[in-house]
């Protein structure tokens, strides 16, 4: 079925980067939003745009059955979930579907599978994909679960299975700290995910994080679009990602690209989607989860292989059959994404929202910004304070690393603390820049005084200046103040996404 009018059920970046696509294939857009979001510049983009309720998300954004009255309002005949919010709600696509509409993304059976990481390995049990040594099922009895824990060996992991975002996990180096671990874990469970279950999973040593885009239709084709490094996390998050990842072989992609769509294949996948794994120090890949949506670095998919994700996802809703064949793709250039956020990291990344006094984009070849905001616009205290995905693509590496220091160098950003400084620290390190790094780098080789840098003596001497005159003359400026010393003012406080 031909797809004619879109909802957009997200806001921000990913609202706008899902209707540009809409809009090249003539495909009408609807916008939804909350209170806070007004004269957000996905409700301006749209053909249309809803008001569904206050700031909160829950009282907005979340709201499913509100969501699908405005599209029989308006006639709208598919839902594009974005990442994050309704996306991976399992019940809500059934809704959709039960109203007469197209979700774009899988089934909700496929949701549902992939939802919990227990059933996810369950599913793919019968496919002969490698995974971390680790209980089958949720534990509960503690003596049980440590002596799984001894067989495994420590240091292991302890996991929330409805878990997401880096949330509910606990590393636990030694037996003594078992059951501190696990109180927390669980805890952090259900208040996270109102689901207590937790499994065991051995602590990969020196794990990277590569993950493989795919892409499935309903008539049982699936591809790889190639993998996806994001090894530079912070606590579990990703904060920089890059395609090509710079360690595998041809061998080991064709290996990893095949598991992917085996996984997949257990669940019936269709639509887009990105099977995780977790790479230790020998390259031995194991399967930790997939996310059936979206995701949040897809741009650097989409740059080394110059397909357009949404719009096959557009396709495929519509039940077309996918026209790209696996032997036509291939890795061209290189790409790197890093996610700028309002946070302050010489502060212990405290979030820092706010007015943005000044906005000014870098541009030029090679440079693709994915963002939701304009200069004069404030970000607002109630979702992720996430600012712009910014995307470099080079004919290698080494190109692509170098355009992401001058993007970043010409991004101009004030009245909030940004990530900018230290995702430029990031590009600088050796460690990134030699393809040798794991999941421990920030915490490795991060420290908020790497940021401090050595100050031109001229500089020095016009802030003396600067300051003499200042005390002399009139108060400090209170906003200059305020952006420095003001406490967290977001209330954000949900998962953030991969
Ligand atoms: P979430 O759904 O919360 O994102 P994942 O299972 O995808 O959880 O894991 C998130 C991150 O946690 C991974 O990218 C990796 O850095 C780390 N991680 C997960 N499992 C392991 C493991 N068994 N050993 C080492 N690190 C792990």
């Amino acid at each position: 079925m031909k797809i004619n009018k879109l909802l957009v059920a997200n806001r921000g970046e990913i609202a706008l980067r899902v209707m540009r696509t809409a809009r090249e294939m003539g495909i009408k857009t609807v916008a939804i939003y909350s209170e806070a979001d007004r004269n957000a510049l996905h409700v301006r983009y749209a053909d249309e745009a809803v008001c569904v309720g206050p700031a909160p998300s829950a009282q907005s954004y979340l709201r499913g059955d509100a969501i699908i009255e405005v599209c029989r309002k308006l006639g709208v005949d598919a839902i594009h979930p974005g990442y994050g919010f309704l996306s991976e709600n399992a019940n809500f696509a059934r809704q959709v579907q039960e109203a007469g509409l197209i979700f774009i993304g899988p089934s909700p059976e496929s949701i549902e599978v992939m939802g919990s990481k227990l059933a996810a390995k369950a599913a793919v049990s019968g496919y002969n994909i490698p995974m971390v040594p680790g209980t089958p099922d949720a534990i509960d009895d503690r003596e049980e679960a440590k002596v799984i824990s001894a067989k495994i060996g420590y240091p292991i992991l302890i996991k929330a299975s409805a878990g997401g975002g880096g949330k509910g996990m606990r590393v636990v180096e030694k037996e003594a700290d078992f059951d501190e671990q696990m109180d927390r874990a669980v805890s952090e469970a259900i208040s996270s995910f109102g689901d207590g279950s937790v499994f065991i999973e051995k602590y990969v040593t020196s794990p990277r994080h590569v993950e493989i885009q795919v892409l499935g239709d309903q008539h049982g084709n699936i591809i790889h679009l190639f993998e996806r490094e994001c090894s530079v996390q912070r606590r579990h998050q990703k904060v920089v990602e890059e395609a090509p990842s710079a360690i595998l072989t041809p061998e080991i992609r064709e290996a990893m690209g095949q598991a992917a769509v085996d996984v997949a294949r257990a669940c019936g996948y269709y639509g887009a989607g990105t099977v995780e794994f977790i790479v230790d120090a020998n390259l031995n890949f194991y399967f930790l989860e997939m996310n059936t949506r979206l995701q949040v670095e897809h741009p650097v998919s989409e740059l080394i292989t110059g397909v357009d994700l949404v719009e096959q996802m557009i396709y495929i809703a519509e039940g077309k059959e996918l026209t790209i064949k696996q032997e036509d793709l291939k890795i061209k250039g290189h790409a790197v994404e890093v996610r700028v956020y309002a946070e302050d990291p010489a502060n212990n990344f405290l979030p820092d929202v706010g007015t943005l006094e000044t906005y000014v984009r870098p541009q030029g070849n090679g440079v693709r910004v994915d963002d939701g905001f304009e200069q004069g616009m404030a970000i607002p205290i109630y979702y992720d304070p996430m600012i712009a995905k910014l995307i470099t693509y080079g004919n290698d590496r080494a190109a692509a690393i170098q355009k992401m220091i001058r993007a970043i160098d010409e991004y101009q950003i004030t009245g909030v603390q940004t990530t900018l400084p230290f995702c430029k620290f990031v590009m600088e390190h050796d460690a990134f820049r030699s393809g040798q790094f794991d999941t421990g780098f920030v915490a490795n080789y991060f420290t908020p005084d790497v940021l401090k840098t050595e100050a031109d003596p001229q500089e020095i001497e016009l802030a003396a200046v600067l300051a003499a005159y200042l005390l002399n003359t009139q108060k400090p400026n209170a906003a200059t103040v305020q952006s420095v010393t003001a406490p967290s003012k977001s209330r954000w406080r949900e998962r953030r996404l991969g």
